[in-house]
This record gives C-alpha cells, sequence and structure tokens, in this order.
C-alpha cells in the first residue's frame, strides 16, 4: 500500500531502540511531509557519523577522528584530568551517564562487553591485553570499576578485581545505590556521585 522507500524508511526506524513499528512509520511520515528541510539535514548528518566519528583509540568514547584520521576523545586528550585514576564502564552511554553526575576526575576504559556465561561470553572476549597497556602505558594507580549492578555486570567487576589487584593497582567498585540489574546510563546524577564517592575496595590480596 506504502510506495516501497517509505517502506524502507519505516523499515529502519523501526530497528531503532525504543521505537516501535508505530513511531517508524510516523517518524517516516513526517520527515516525508515537512518542508524545512529536516530529511535532508538527517541524511548529511547520517552521512557524517560513518565518515568523521570512530571509537577513541585509547579508551573506546566516541571520538571525532582528526585530520590526520587517528580519535582521541575530548575527555583523553584533556591533560587537566587525573589519568592515573580510571573508571571502567561497560558502553559509552555508562561513560555519558558517570560524566553527567560530576564525581568522575579520572578518564575511562569502555569494555564493549561484559562477561557473560550464559551468551558464551569468556574472559578472552574482553579488551583486556588494551586495558592492561592502558594501565602501564598512563600510570594507572586506582580502577573505578563501575559495570552495572547485573549478574554480568558482578562477574565481571570480579575478573576485573582479580586481574588487576595481580598487577598492583588498586580496585574499587561503585558502591550500590544503582538498583541491582539497573542500568547506570538511566541512574540520576545525585544517585551515581554518590555510588562513586562510597566505592568500595574489591583488593582480593
Ligand atoms: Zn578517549
Amino acid at each position: 500500500m506504502l510506495p516501497e522507500p517509505l517502506l524502507q524508511l519505516i523499515e529502519l526506524l523501526a530497528r531503532l531502540p525504543g521505537v516501535g513499528e508505530k513511531t517508524a512509520q510516523r517518524f517516516a511520515m513526517h520527515l516525508v511531509a515537512e518542508k524545512s528541510g529536516t530529511a535532508q539535514a538527517l541524511g548529511h548528518a547520517l552521512t557524517e557519523i560513518g565518515e568523521k566519528l570512530k571509537s577513541c583509540e585509547r579508551c573506546g568514547n566516541i571520538a571525532e577522528v582528526d585530520a590526520q584520521g587517528k580519535a582521541e576523545c575530548a575527555i583523553c586528550r584533556d591533560r587537566r584530568r587525573d589519568q592515573s585514576l580510571l573508571c571502567i564502564v561497560a558502553k559509552v552511554q555508562d561513560l555519558l551517564a558517570i560524566e553527567r553526575s560530576g564525581a568522575m576526575r579520572g578518564r575511562y576504559f569502555v569494555l564493549g562487553k561484559l562477561l557473560s556465561p550464559l551468551d558464551g561470553i569468556g574472559p578472552s572476549e574482553l579488551p583486556l591485553e588494551r586495558l592492561f597497556k592502558r594501565l602501564s602505558d598512563d600510570g594507572v594507580q586506582e580502577v573505578i570499576v563501575a559495570t552495572p549492578p547485573s549478574v554480568d555486570g558482578e562477574a565481571t567487576s570480579l575478573l576485573l578485581a582479580r586481574e588487576l589487584t595481580t598487577r598492583g593497582v588498586a580496585v574499587s567498585r561503585i558502591a550500590s545505590g544503582v538498583p541491582h540489574g539497573g542500568d547506570l546510563e538511566f541512574a540520576d546524577q545525585i544517585t551515581l556521585g554518590r555510588a562513586i564517592e562510597g566505592r568500595r575496595s574489591l583488593d582480593s590480596r
């Protein structure tokens, strides 16, 4: 009933998180009908995502590619930040949530995934070698593990504590306050700030 290009747009929009078929259709109809150039600007912005954005080579945050083709995010570029303090998060959205809390004066490392025995994700799937290199490159002395309070987040936290304490790094875990199974991304700034202030040591020695 609908023209093919419109159907394709609806199908693509429906792949976005939190967007169902009906919402996708509403977005698509809006883009087709509106005359202020939003559709063209959106198309341009989407093309630029692929060309100009990459994962930061140091931490995994989203970064803009520079003239030399390198990608270093604004946090890693900020020399005022304490590079001996490293906060490990599961995903970029968690990094952004912690940044909003203003409680983190160090830098970050984004794992990209969590240990998940049920889904077949073991320690070898995590970017641990890159993490260890980062620890030695930056002379990291303290690591705050800010993985989510879920089964996978706790399993990852235990693995990191074991691996990092043997390397002489002080390891702590953000305090509870973020409800179990909850998402860091959706925790409010005060809760997250307190969770970081109230971190507890995971030293297993
Ligand atoms: Zn970075």
